[in-house]
């Protein structure tokens, strides 16, 4: 009978024992003791041996207010295996009663339940993970976390998780807390493919060394060496994947010959990889996401720009705070049509209805218009919006939205500038030219007056010469249009105009400034030599900014060849076309060069060398041929001088134009050249 009783007993899956109602242990059953190799005999008195320290003085307080109460009860706590493993077990005590109810005895039931437990485990870590990600945690805390859950629900394990960087070629240390991290940091920085680290995150796919020992794979490699020497034994490197399939780190589980536990079974480990990768794969990415936001806040905040989206059918806006910030809007007051409307100038309405009427075409624009401010002052606001459809077909723009109120402002001031600066370099220039002007309109005044003697001469002869009279009358007429052309160019030479574009001849520009010119050239001793291509291109332009920059190229070179004496002062103005660069113009001295210093500084605004210079005819020369959208540049000459020269596109709706004259003149000492 007694037989029988302990078959069914040790056919009963879990370990049974009995106690007294003392909770003197009176019985273990026969897998108890294989269970945790005490041997039958010493049972009895050391079944407490088998209970993990840390769990016994819970037990022993348990089982004693157990005993006190008299009712069945339920504990957990870990038993120590033969081989040294603990593993957890759920208790289940049960009084057996006499017929007047007192207990006459106890028995229970031990079941193992570690693959619940560590079940449990993980979920609830999985839990406590997820939340740590969204929380924001750095990742280092967060895979030392998943490494003490892994090392907690697979006991006798030590767990390390190495992370792939940024640009997927190097692994780097994420986490080992329980290794001797200057072992776990030698295997990452480890040649590849020569740890089962390095292995599984460049195969994709997980490398089991069961026992090292015995495992030839790894026999050359220094790791193993490393392994051995601290006494690890076994090692599961499993990789950690992204949703999209991309490696991101790797996690290897290792034991020691101390932990003789056997490795973790398979469910349990891809459960483990997966939370691990779960837990990569969102930190990587929210930290990606919080540095492009903060990048982005941080763009926003220093090029004053705001974002805001609307959904075209239901007119629903959003703002950004920045948004509110420009409009002086209060931020807890949702945004409606009707209130962006009232802030947008008066005068800029009617275009800003315009671009609602554009949203509603569901097509990405490009829209400026002014805010009129409470205090009348006025911003001005640049918009870039680009149209999306949600799944319904709903058209909802992305909108950004950028105040470049100063941006506009320093605009208007610098084309004042600008034409400011040009107005006073061409006054600057005046001083120079006073003689030339002079000159110029002398020229046919006193011809007029000559002229109208001759002419009075003639008509009191007698008889009067009437032929003689007309001619010399109508020679007075010449000169006296000829003056009235000198003045004529002359205001609008200097006088303060806006540019007007029109189609310009710059051989006609060139012979303009030359013949005002030419008295001072000859003054100075400078021969001119002017080559100028026939049938030349137009250019789109304004006639008086480009003569301006011209007379300035002049105006230099003559400074520039005044203390010349030991060659001949000579001055080349030439005209070409180039398919590549449209018309060139190039004015050619032979004065001082630039005397080893870089050419292209003459540019600087306010570089000057001279005494009495301003610095500033040649940076505004550039400038005017930039808004041309053509390029100006000086050289030095091989044989002492400089040559600055500037190309213009030709106009695009003609092929040839021009005046069709090739010239080729020499003004100077011995020349007085006609006016052509
Ligand atoms: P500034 O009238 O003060 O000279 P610019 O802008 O016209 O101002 O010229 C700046 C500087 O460029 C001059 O001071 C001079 O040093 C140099 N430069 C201009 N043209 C020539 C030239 N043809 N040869 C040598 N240097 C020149």
């Amino acid at each position: 009978m007694e037989n029988e009783f302990l078959q069914v007993v040790d056919a009963l899956p879990g370990l049974v024992w009995t106690a007294l109602p003392n909770g003197e242990v009176t019985f273990l059953s026969r897998r108890w003791c294989e269970y945790t190799g005490i041997s039958a005999e010493n049972i009895l008195q050391y079944w407490q041996d088998a209970i993990h320290p840390d769990d016994l003085p819970e037990l022993l307080r348990r089982w004693s207010d157990n005993l006190t109460s008299g009712e069945p009860r339920e504990i957990d706590a870990r038993l120590r295996r033969f081989d040294g493993e603990y593993r957890w077990f759920l208790i289940r005590t049960r009084p057996i009663l006499d017929a007047s109810g007192h207990v006459v005895k106890w028995c229970g039931l031990n079941t193992e339940i570690e693959d619940r437990r560590r079940m449990e485990a993980l979920l609830a870590g999985e839990t406590e993970l997820l939340e740590m990600v969204a929380g924001a945690r750095p990742m280092p805390v967060i895979l030392e976390w998943l490494c003490r859950l892994v090392e907690s629900v697979a006991a006798g394990c030590y767990c390390s998780i190495a992370v792939m960087q940024q640009e997927g070629e190097r692994l780097e240390l994420g986490a080992a807390p329980s290794l001797p991290r200057e072992f776990i940091q030698s295997v990452i920085d480890g040649p590849a493919d020569s740890d089962p680290c390095a292995t599984a995150a460049l195969s994709n796919q997980q490398v089991i060394v069961a026992d090292l020992l015995a495992d030839c794979r790894w026999e050359r490699c220094s790791w193993r060496q490393l392994a051995v020497h601290r006494r690890i034994d076994a090692c599961w490197s499993t990789p950690l994947v992204s949703a999209s399939g991309k490696v991101m780190g790797v996690c290897s589980i290792h034991y020691d010959r101390r932990r003789t536990s056997a490795p973790l079974d398979h469910e349990l480990m891809g459960q483990i990889v997966r939370i691990a990768s779960v837990a990569v794969e969102r930190t990587q990415r929210d930290a990606t996401l919080r540095r492009s936001e903060a990048f982005l806040a941080e763009t926003r905040r220093l090029s004053s720009t705001g974002g805001f989206s609307k959904c075209v059918s239901t007119g629903e806006i959003n703002w950004s705070d920045e948004v509110y910030r420009m409009f002086e809007f209060d931020a807890s007051k949702p945004v409606s049509l009707e209130l962006i409307r009232s802030r947008v100038h008066p005068e800029d309405r009617a275009s800003f209805d315009d671009m609602l009427d554009r949203q509603q075409r569901g097509i990405d624009y490009e829209h400026e218009y002014r805010l009129l401010m409470p205090d009348q002052s006025v911003k001005y606001m640049h918009v870039v919006a680009h149209a999306t459809k949600d799944v319904s077909g709903r058209v909802e723009y992305i909108a950004a939205i950028q105040d470049v109120t100063e941006r506009r402002r320093s605009e208007a001031a610098l084309i004042e500038a600008r034409s400011e600066l040009a107005r006073v370099a061409r006054a600057s220039s005046f001083g120079v030219l006073t003689a030339s002007i002079a000159h110029e309109v002398n020229q046919p005044l006193s011809g007029i007056i000559t002229n109208a003697s001759t002419c009075l001469r003639m008509l009191g002869a007698d008889p009067p010469n009437l032929d003689g009279a007309r001619e010399t009358a109508r020679r007075t007429i010449r000169d006296g249009n000829r003056a009235s052309d000198v003045i004529k160019r002359l205001r609008a030479l200097f006088g303060k105009t806006d540019a007007t574009i029109e189609n310009v001849d710059l051989n006609e520009s060139i012979n303009e400034i030359v013949t005002l010119f030419r008295s001072e050239l000859h003054r100075s001793r400078v021969t001119v030599q002017i080559e100028l291509a026939g049938d030349l291109p137009y250019v789109a332009g304004d006639r008086i900014q480009l003569q301006q920059v011209i007379l300035n190229l002049l105006l230099n070179a003559l400074e520039a060849m005044s203390g010349i004496d030991d060659r001949p002062r000579q001055l080349l103005v030439k005209t070409e076309y180039h398919a590549a660069d449209g018309v060139r113009v190039s004015v050619a001295d032979t004065g001082t060069g630039f005397g080893g210093h870089e050419p292209m500084r003459v540019f600087d605004p306010f570089y000057t060398t001279k005494p009495g210079g301003m610095g500033i005819g040649l940076s505004v020369s550039k400038s005017i041929i930039d808004n041309h959208d053509g390029r100006l540049w000086a050289a030095s000459n091989d044989s002492g001088g400089a040559t600055f020269s500037f190309s213009i596109p030709k106009h695009p709706k003609q092929h040839k134009g021009g005046n069709g004259r090739t010239g080729r003149w020499i003004a100077g000492v011995t020349d007085s050249p006609q006016s052509k």
